[in-house]
């Protein structure tokens, strides 16, 4: 299904789809404004198309959308949702999460690239269930566009931290920025678009000669290398201090800075020496770090309380770390950065 859908394509796809039906190519900005601007539910919504058009593309092309199965709203706006993107090749439900985030007047989606996820960090929800492959750039589109059908409101910030490793989805997760980017389609700004990575080297590398535009967040979760190991698998494959020296070039080429994201464990990764490792590493390179209190109780493992997340915050912001607390939002319906999935085995 995927090279005949419409959603998720750049202008010069679109351009090739209406080549090939020999329509004139102006026809793929339309198309593309309706469907990334507009957010159009149906090809019905192609109003400039003539009727004699929207038949063609339809006997040709289809024009899937991500279907809402549950939701989890909040008092505050907050909202967890799973969508329905169709059937696999064996028949089985594919089926993602996205957490609404609300925030004073940032409004947040975290959104995910995988189905499950091929890493298996000990503290993440997502690393629990079977992996199911990479999302297409439209599934990914799709997040954001039904999210603000069904919230009747604008977006004004994305992050990749949902489900999956973006960075080994590297090419749809690009192409979706991009289209988001777009100033045909929502025109967000590169600037409120994070990608975060566990620490895939070789995309670091390649996102840094690209000289892509959007943020770039580094799920750090222990200083220590060997310790780190023992919480996210990655770290055999791709070192920290291998991952640090690529993003200090990042930060470097780009004049950017990093984001550390920290999900926050009091057995695991709050002591005193792990605060004074995160800022010998912090002061490498321009960076700032989120501190996350954990929402999952995987291995046993408890949320820190408010005292000692502002105790370790505060170990931080007095050696001069840009260093922030970002328990609120999403807690309840157990989104939040690398924490998604919970409820679905128990939903299932
Ligand atoms: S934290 Fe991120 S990389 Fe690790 S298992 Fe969860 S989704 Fe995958």
């Amino acid at each position: 299904m995927h090279d005949t859908v419409l959603k998720g394509k750049s202008i010069e796809e679109l351009k090739t789809v209406f080549q090939n039906m020999e329509e004139p190519s102006y026809r793929a900005k339309q198309a593309f404004l309706r469907i990334n601007k507009h957010l159009a539910g149906t090809l019905d919504e192609f109003t400039e198309f003539p009727k004699s058009l929207r038949k063609k593309l339809e006997e040709n092309h289809s024009y899937p959308s991500l279907q809402i199965i549950h939701s989890s709203p909040e008092a505050d706006g907050t909202e967890k949702v799973i969508f329905s993107a169709g059937k696999d090749h064996r028949g089985k439900e594919i089926l993602i999460e996205t957490v609404w985030l609300v925030s004073e007047k940032r409004r947040t989606l975290c959104i995910s690239s995988q189905i499950g996820c091929s890493l298996n960090c000990s503290f993440c929800a997502t690393g629990t269930i079977p992996f199911g492959g990479n999302l297409d750039a439209w599934v990914i589109l799709d997040q954001v566009y039904e999210m603000i059908r069904h919230k009747n409101e604008t977006i004004t910030n994305i992050v990749f931290m949902g489900m999956g490793e973006p960075f080994y989805n590297y090419e749809n997760v690009i192409k979706a920025a991009r289209i988001l980017n777009d100033d045909s389609g929502l025109n967000l700004s590169a600037r409120h678009i994070t990608i975060s990575t566990a620490g895939v080297l070789p995309s670091i590398h390649r996102f840094t000669q690209e000289r892509q535009p959007f943020n770039l967040a580094l799920s750090l979760n222990q200083p220590f290398s060997e310790k780190r190991g023992e919480m996210m698998d990655i770290e055999k494959r791709h070192p920290l201090w291998d991952v640090i020296s690529a993003l200090k070039e990042y930060t470097e080429t780009s004049g950017k800075r990093i984001t550390f994201e920290y999900v926050c464990i009091p057995e695991m990764n709050m002591s005193e020496q792990d605060a004074l490792e995160i800022i010998k590493i912090a002061k490498k390179l321009p960076s700032k770090v989120n501190l996350i209190p954990l929402n999952t109780n995987l291995q046993g493992w408890k949320r820190p309380s408010s005292d000692e997340m502002l105790a370790f915050q505060k170990i931080l912001t007095d050696a001069g770390i840009r260093a922030f607390n970002r328990g609120s939002a999403g807690r309840n319906v157990n989104g939040a950065c690398g924490m998604l999935a919970l409820n679905r085995k128990n939903r299932q």
